[in-house]
C-alpha cells in the first residue's frame, strides 16, 4: 500500500527537557492506549523515555522520539503540543501512488519522483524552498544515491525501479560513472570563503565565456572584494566553463540586474545544445525566458516534496501560480497567486520631505540624482543596472553619506538591509533569536513585529545558528531585522534574492504594511520586475554606465518608470492573460517588434 502520511521530527529542535519530557508521547492518543500497560512504580519521564512500543517511541540512538507512520492516525496533537515546533505530520496527496525516490532517514524529509533531464533543453525547476530542489540536484549529479526511502540499495535495484522511464537511461549514466556534473551554487555570498585570489586565477581557460558574459574588467579583481552581482557572474562563468555533461544552476539570477539576467539566460540556453541543463529560478520572468520545460516541486517545506510532470514553461508557471495540479487533482496552495494591477493610491500620501539634487564622486565613478518629493507611507521601487549609484543615493538621503554638492537634508534614522547577506565572524555562531534581538535592539517584540517573524517563518528557526541557515532563511532574517527596527526610512537592497515566489509575496505584503501602518517611506532596490510591480507606488530609475557613471530621474509613476527602464535595456514585456504576470518577449519576436515600434516596453494595464 502506498504511503499515506509523513511524520518528520527535527532532531535539532527537539529537546525533551523543554517539554517536561516527551510531551508528544504522553499526548499521542495512540500511545495513550499502550501506556495503560506501563509500570506505576516508574517515574513517568523515564517510562516514556524508554518507550519501545506505540506510535511515538524513543530512539535508542539519540533518546529522541520516533513516530511510526503506519500507526499514526494523523490527529496532529503532537505537532500542536510540542513547544519547540519540532514535529510535522502531514497527509500525502491521495493521488500519489508511488514509493519515494529518497528519504534522509526515519522521520526525515522524503522526496517523490525526479525531473528527467533532457539533452538539448533547459529544464526548469520552480516551487517552494525546502521541497527538495537541492536533493534533486544531488541525485542527478551523482552525489547522492537514491534509496527509495529505505536502506540504500544497489544501482541494479534503483534502475529496476525506473525501468521503462526516461529517467532510467539518465541514471544508468550515473551508475556507470559516465556522467560529469557541474554545479552553480545558490548562495554566492559564500564564494569568498571557498575561493581565494583573483578572479583570473579561476577563469584561466574560459576566455570565450568571459567575453560573452562581458566580465573582462572583473578578471583582475580580488574575489574577496567582489559585489553580489560580480560574485554571481563569477560563479556562472566558472560553471559554464566546465567540461561536463550535466549542468545545474541554482538561482543564477540573484544579485544580477535585468540586463545581466537575460544575458546569463542566453548563455545557459546556448549551453543546453547537446547537454543536460537544469535550472532553479524564482524570478518567474527569467524562468520563463530561460527554460523550455518546467517541473513544479510542491509539498511541505522540510517534510516532503513531489516533482510534477514536465510542463511547457508557460503552463508550468501558471500552474505553479494557480496552486493546483489538474492532472493529479492536487491543490498545494489554498489561494491562487494573481498579479492583477494594484490600485495605486499615491494621491492620498502626505509629504514626508522634498529632497535636493545630489552629486557624488568616488575614484573612477561619478553620479548625480534629480531632486524629488518623498511621501509618507509610500514604497518607492528603485531599478537600474548594478553599480550606477542606487545605494549611495539612499545613503545620501538618509544623511549617512555626504554629497559633494553640499546639498542639505535632515538626518533620518535609516534601517538598511544590505544587498549581500554577510555575517561577521562572531555572528555565525549566534542563534537566530539572539541575532534578531541584538540587531533590532529590542528585547521583546510588539504584535506587529511578531506578525513579521510569523509570516517569514522565523519562529521555527529561533534556536538555529545563523551560520547554518540557507540563503532563503538568511534573507528572511535580514528582511525581518530591517522591518522591525525603529526607523524613519527603510531601505531594502534586493530583498527578493534567494526567496521563492511565495516568500517574495509575503515580503512584499510586509513591506507594504510597514510603509502604510507606520507611514514610513520604504525604498526597495530589486531586479525582479514582478516583485517591483506589486510593491511600488512609484519608482526611481537609474541609468548610466555601470562602475563609471550613474544618474537617476525624479520618482515617477510605475508604468512610466518601467517603460523608461526597459527601453534603456532594450527588452519588452507583455502581461500573461491568465495570471496577469509579466512575461519577457523573446528578442526579435513579432510581439517584441510591435511593442518596440509603439514605444510600449512595459505591458499596459
Ligand atoms: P530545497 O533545495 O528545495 O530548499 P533540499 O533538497 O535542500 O530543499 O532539502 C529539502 C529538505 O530536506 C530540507 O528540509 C532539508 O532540511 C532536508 N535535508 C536535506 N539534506 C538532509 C540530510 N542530509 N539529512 C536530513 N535532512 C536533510
Ligand atoms: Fe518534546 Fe517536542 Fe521533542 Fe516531543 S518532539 S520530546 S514534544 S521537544
Ligand atoms: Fe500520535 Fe500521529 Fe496524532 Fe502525533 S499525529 S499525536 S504521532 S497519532
Amino acid at each position: 500500500m502506498p504511503q499515506r502520511r509523513v511524520a518528520v521530527i527535527d532532531r535539532e529542535l527537539c529537546n525533551p527537557r523543554a517539554c517536561d519530557w516527551y510531551l508528544c508521547q504522553r499526548a499521542c492518543p495512540v500511545n495513550r492506549m499502550s501506556m495503560r500497560h506501563l509500570s506505576h512504580d516508574m517515574p513517568e519521564s523515564e517510562a516514556l523515555g524508554s518507550m519501545e512500543k506505540g506510535c511515538i517511541t524513543t530512539s535508542e540512538l539519540d533518546r529522541k522520539p520516533l513516530i511510526d507512520e503506519g500507526l499514526c492516525i494523523g490527529c496532529g496533537i503532537c505537532c500542536k503540543k510540542c513547544p519547540t515546533l519540532a514535529i510535522d505530520v502531514v497527509n500525502l496527496p491521495t493521488s500519489l501512488d508511488e514509493t519515494p525516490v529518497h528519504r534522509y532517514g526515519k522521520n526525515r524529509f522524503v522526496l517523490f519522483r525526479l525531473p528527467a533531464p533532457q539533452k538539448g533543453s533547459v529544464v526548469g525547476l520552480v516551487g517552494q524552498n525546502g521541497t527538495g530542489k537541492t536533493t534533486v540536484m544531488n541525485i542527478l549529479s551523482g552525489n547522492l544515491k537514491p534509496n527509495s526511502g529505505e536502506a540504500e540499495g544497489s544501482w541494479k535495484q534503483i534502475l529496476l525501479k525506473f525501468k521503462g522511464t526516461e529517467m532510467r537511461n539518465y541514471l544508468s549514466l550515473i551508475a556507470d560513472k559516465k556522467l560529469r556534473a557541474a554545479y552553480k551554487l545558490q548562495h554566492v555570498d559564500r564564494i569568498p570563503q571557498l575561493y581565494k585570489g583573483k578572479v583570473r586565477d579561476h577563469l584561466r581557460a574560459s576566455k570565450d565565456v568571459v567575453d560573452r558574459l562581458g566580465i573582462q574588467q572583473m578578471l583582475d579583481k580580488d574575489i574577496a572584494g567582489l559585489s553580489g552581482g560580480e560574485l554571481q557572474l563569477f560563479a556562472v562563468a566558472a560553471a559554464l566553463s566546465k567540461d561536463a555533461d550535466f549542468f545545474f544552476f541554482d538561482e543564477p539570477s540573484s544579485y544580477l540586474d535585468v540586463f545581466q539576467r537575460l544575458r546569463v539566460a542566453q548563455e545557459i540556453r546556448r549551453l543546453a545544445e547537446g547537454r543536460f541543463v537544469m535550472v532553479i529560478e524564482h524570478d518567474l520572468a527569467v524562468a520563463d525566458y530561460l527554460a523550455d520545460v518546467v517541473h513544479i516541486l510542491y509539498g511541505r517545506p522540510g517534510v516532503f516534496g513531489i516533482v510534477s510532470q514536465p510542463y511547457t514553461v508557460r503552463a508550468g508557471i501558471n500552474t505553479l501560480l494557480e496552486g493546483f495540479i489538474p492532472e493529479e487533482n492536487v491543490r498545494f496552495r489554498d489561494e491562487p497567486i494573481k498579479f492583477a494591477a494594484r490600485a495605486k493610491e499615491a494621491a492620498k500620501h502626505k509629504l514626508f520631505m522634498e529632497f535636493p539634487a545630489f552629486e557624488k564622486r568616488f575614484a573612477g565613478f561619478s553620479m548625480r540624482t534629480e531632486p524629488g518629493r518623498l511621501n509618507r507611507g509610500e514604497v518607492i521601487g528603485i531599478m537600474g543596472p548594478n553599480a550606477t549609484g542606487k545605494s549611495t543615493f539612499i545613503r545620501m538621503l538618509a544623511g549617512e553619506e555626504k554629497p559633494d554638492n553640499n546639498a542639505l537634508v535632515p538626518s533620518f534614522r535609516l534601517s538598511y538591509k544590505p544587498q549581500r547577506l554577510v555575517l561577521e565572524s562572531n555572528e555565525a555562531e549566534m542563534l537566530v533569536r539572539e541575532y534578531l534581538s541584538q540587531k533590532t535592539c529590542k528585547e521583546t517584540f510588539s504584535k506587529e513585529d511578531k506578525h513579521i517573524t510569523l509570516l517569514l517563518g522565523l519562529e521555527k528557526l529561533y534556536e538555529r545558528a545563523m551560520g547554518k541557515l540557507s540563503g532563503g532563511e538568511l534573507q528572511s532574517v535580514f528582511v525581518a531585522v530591517a522591518l522591525i527596527r525603529d526607523a524613519n526610512i527603510v531601505l531594502l537592497d534586493e530583498p527578493s534574492a534567494f526567496l521563492d515566489v511565495e516568500q517574495r509575496l509575503r515580503v512584499a505584503k510586509l513591506i507594504r504594511s510597514r510603509a502604510e501602518l507606520m507611514e514610513t517611506p520604504c525604498f526597495v532596490v530589486d531586479h525582479d520586475l514582478q516583485f517591483l510591480d506589486i510593491i511600488s507606488d512609484r519608482v526611481i530609475v537609474f541609468e548610466g554606465e555601470p562602475g563609471k557613471s550613474g544618474h537617476s530621474l525624479a520618482p515617477c509613476e510605475l508604468g512610466a518608470g518601467m517603460n523608461r527602464f526597459l527601453k534603456s535595456v532594450g527588452i519588452t514585456f507583455r502581461r500573461d492573460k491568465e495570471s496577469g504576470r509579466a512575461r519577457a518577449n523573446k528578442p526579435g519576436s513579432q510581439k517584441d517588434q510591435e511593442q518596440k515600434a509603439e514605444g510600449r516596453y512595459y505591458y499596459a494595464d
